[in-house]
């Protein structure tokens, strides 16, 4: 099973990837824990320096190709080997925020999709719904560089591009973000729970 986590920065999604992998590990799933951009990969290592505010402003379409490319080395050398073995897949982000992200740069949708046909569907994808404002909040404590994205105006437009992608779709949950972690967190675990005991 894969298991996706998106939302904008701020919104909780390395926090409730890790209570949620915890959580399944204490009930004897083998479960496995990533994250993208990754550190490993060549591509995923070029991005996390472009990420950081810089003084240019880095080509969209160029930025997307290199979150694909990490993609593409994350699900040939991590995702797929541990589902092979069994392993429950948890990803701190996915497809999804290729195309969120890549479409709140002003590229085509239709685009963004067809680079990420060949990737394997999550079973699951968690939308963290939070305000832009309670995300800021949450950033200001965390960061001390501002990343690209990070602008209040982009964080508005990227929660509207994640509401509008999931609405009625199969396998998508959009979440309340803006609760304590453990109110979040018993939510998710209990969806994630049903959708196991199904397989
Ligand atoms: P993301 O991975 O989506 O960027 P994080 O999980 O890193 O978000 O959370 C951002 C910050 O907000 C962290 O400092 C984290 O401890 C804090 N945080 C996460 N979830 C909550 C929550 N439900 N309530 C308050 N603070 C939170």
């Amino acid at each position: 099973m894969l298991i996706a986590f998106e939302g904008i920065d701020g919104s909780g999604k390395s926090t409730q990837a890790r209570l949620l992998a915890e959580s399944l590990a204490k009930s004897g799933v083998i479960v496995e824990l990533t994250r993208e951009p990754t550190k490993e990969g060549s591509a995923g290592v070029l991005l996390r320096k472009e990420l950081v505010e810089v003084s240019h402003e880095p080509d969209p379409r160029y930025m997307q190709l290199l979150f694909v490319a990490d993609r593409a080395w994350h699900v040939a050398n991590f995702i797929l080997p541990k589902i092979n073995h069994g392993a429950v897949v948890i990803t701190d982000r996915y497809i999804d925020s290729t195309r969120v992200y890549g479409a709140a740069s002003g590229l085509e949708i239709g685009w963004l999709t067809q680079l990420n046909s060949k990737f394997p569907k999550a079973d699951i994808t968690f939308i963290l719904d939070i305000t832009p404002e309670e995300a800021e909040k949450r950033l200001a404590s965390r960061n001390s560089k501002k990343e690209i994205f990070e602008s209040k105006k982009m964080l508005i437009k990227l929660r509207s591009a994640y509401s509008r992608i999931s609405r009625g779709k199969t396998g998508y949950h959009v979440i309340n973000a803006n609760r304590s972690q453990d109110e979040i967190h018993t939510e998710i675990a209990s969806i994630v729970r049903e959708a196991l005991k199904q397989k």
